[in-house]
């Protein structure tokens, strides 16, 4: 079931229907049992593959969330709950939390801005996954903590970006970097406004990618896919590929102005419709970005926002 990652963490992959379709767990060894960082959707699927797990006589000694997207805390309440085990998430991941307890508003805040935006509103069938969030948790840390994972301490570094509450962590003795979903290796984090909540998270995401030369590492282990052991130039590679999109953004942009759907459209044409919503957040995200930097500016035009140059 788990892949030996380095001495003393393995990698689980809980596979769920729907969504990134599966997410890497870290279960990091220590004497009283392993902390296991992220949990997986909330899904039969996932719960199965746990049950499983623990029955072969795996003891978890606790839960630790790099974020709370709902692939990564899905069941960090039946952990708690079900199996007895603490869950520990950072301070801002709580005010998320709190947030997506309320799903009516979650969705009604998404929907306006995707419909302020060009968009035709939040999909139909969008699970309402409030109860997911809606549990107390054990404990929490926050930035420039040292946070004890298996039998090592961890520095806690804030890497907002593609989640507000993204935290990663870092053994520095053994250079292990614990990525959650800030860096990937084969593919670029979306950064995306889930909440509806307008901010310039891209400018966030980069100010956390230059962050990352302060922490050399000669492995990191991200929440999906293969490990990384070239950061620092995924890091240029994923900085790289936001300069381009972001360059394509410009080079579509008429003086009429655009909305961020319509350019979405354009720039992923090639994409299938039903994964629109993370080019339409990634455009967005860009857009917004690059009003920051005074590229281009929004007008109003019929209760619909429209970028130009
Ligand atoms: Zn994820």
């Amino acid at each position: 079931m788990f892949e030996h990652v380095t001495d003393d963490i393995e990698k689980l992959i809980v596979r769920f229907p729907g969504g990134m379709g599966e997410v890497n767990c870290y279960l990091i060894k220590g004497e009283s049992g392993y902390t296991v960082i992220d949990t997986g959707t909330y899904a039969n699927e996932s719960i199965d593959l746990w049950e499983t797990v623990l029955e072969s006589g795996v003891l978890v000694e606790k839960v630790v969330l790099t974020h709370t997207h709902q692939d990564h805390i899905g069941l960090a309440r039946w952990f708690q709950e079900s199996i007895g085990v603490p869950v520990f998430t950072s301070k801002l991941g709580y005010m998320e939390m709190l947030k997506a307890r309320n799903f009516k508003n979650k969705k009604e805040k998404l929907d306006s801005l995707i419909k302020r935006h060009g968009g035709t509103g939040i999909p139909k069938r969008l699970d309402n996954d409030a109860f997911i969030y809606d549990f107390e948790p054990d404990g929490f840390f926050e930035e420039n903590d040292n946070i004890q994972l298996g039998n090592d301490f961890y520095e806690v570094i804030w890497v907002p970006g593609h989640a507000p509450d993204q935290y990663i962590f870092y053994q520095r003795d053994k250079k292990i970097l614990i990525v959650g979903d800030h860096i990937l290796k084969d593919i670029s984090p979306v950064i995306g406004l889930w909440l509806g909540e307008e901010s310039n998270l891209l400018k966030e995401y980069y100010d956390s990618l230059e962050k990352m030369t302060q922490f050399p590492a000669v492995i990191a282990l991200p929440g999906h896919g293969p490990e990384i052991t070239n950061l620092e130039a995924r890091v240029q590679d994923i900085k790289d590929k936001h300069d381009y999109r972001l360059e394509q953004i410009l080079e579509h942009i008429t003086d009429q102005g655009k909305t961020a759907n319509e350019l979405s459209k354009e720039i992923y044409a090639s994409l299938n419709m039903s994964v629109f919503i993370s080019p339409f957040m990634a455009t967005l995200t860009r857009l917004i970005y690059l009003e920051s930097l005074g590229e281009i500016h929004r007008v109003e035009k019929n209760g619909l926002i429209c970028f130009s140059r």
